[in-house]
């Protein structure tokens, strides 16, 4: 009998060497790196890779990154990273890392805060907690464009929108330091009217909910209020800052 052709393993947790094709300048503080994978394997929108720096001395340094892209980007992957200025991994990716370069990655992680085509979907985020977010946008105009999809996307300053050229009409943006001129659209924090507003234009459904523990913890209270109940309602945190 033939033997059976060994095949690769595509394995979740196994860590790869990507190499960075592109780096995208998004806003002065983001970068969008696209990354090919040998071991690329699709994932859900939602879902994150972890990152592994090594110093010479064999110190490492390992974070999580949302995966920006859709999972029909085959064989590649973007991350979005915002760039901490007393950071030690951003601040690499944002200082160092050129294109050709090679970075160390494992993934794609998370089963919780995934989408898997529910609708009607409400997308909350929070400066780079859009990341993920960006990722169900974009599948979602590739594989099912009617279904009914709102983004609401809390930036400080009309410098700090990532993915600008991409925002269209299922995208409401609200500024909380400065709007940009003639802004005649909303500003500061996300309140309930604004979640009603939204929550209205794509009926009942699930709520995704990205940022720092802060922006998750008051957009789940105005959800609650708004009617969502907890079960409906998914959220990913990045930092422990407010
Ligand atoms: C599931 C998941 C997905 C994530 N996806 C993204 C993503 O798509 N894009 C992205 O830019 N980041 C993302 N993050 C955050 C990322 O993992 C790192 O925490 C972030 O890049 C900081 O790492 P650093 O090494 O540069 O800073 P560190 O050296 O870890 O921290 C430097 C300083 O900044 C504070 N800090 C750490 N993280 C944050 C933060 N997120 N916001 C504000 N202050 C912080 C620390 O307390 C410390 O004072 C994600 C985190 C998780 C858990």
């Amino acid at each position: 009998m033939d033997r059976l052709t060994p095949v690769e393993q595509r394995a979740p947790g196994r860590w790869q060497i990507g190499t960075v094709a592109s780096i995208k300048r998004e806003t002065p503080r983001v970068k969008s790196f696209r990354i090919e994978l040998p071991m690329w394997m699709p994932h859900l929108p939602g879902q994150h890779y972890d990152v592994r720096l090594t110093a010479p001395d064999g110190y490492r340094a390992e974070r999580s990154y949302s995966i920006a892209s859709s999972p029909l980007d085959e064989g590649t992957i973007e991350l979005t990273i915002d760039r901490l200025a007393d950071g030690e991994v951003s601040p690499y990716f944002h200082d160092v890392l050129v294109e050709g370069d090679q970075v160390e990655v494992r993934g794609p992680f998370a089963s919780y805060f995934v989408w898997r085509g529910e609708k009607p979907t409400l997308l909350v985020g929070g400066g780079s907690g859009v990341v993920p977010l960006m990722a169900i946008l974009r599948h979602r105009r590739r594989t099912m464009p009617d279904l009914a999809m709102r983004l609401i996307y809390s930036v400080r300053t009309a410098e700090d929108v990532i993915y600008g050229d991409e925002l269209g009409d299922d995208a409401t943006l609200t500024f909380t330091r400065e709007p940009p001129e003639r802004w005649t659209g909303h500003t500061g924090r996300i309140d309930v009217g604004l979640i009603a507003d939204a929550a209205a234009a794509v009926d009942t459904g699930t709520a995704f909910v990205c940022g720092s523990n802060g922006f998750v913890e008051s957009v789940t209270r105005l959800l609650l209020e708004a009617g969502y109940e907890p079960g409906r309602i998914r959220t990913e945190r990045f930092g422990p800052t407010g």
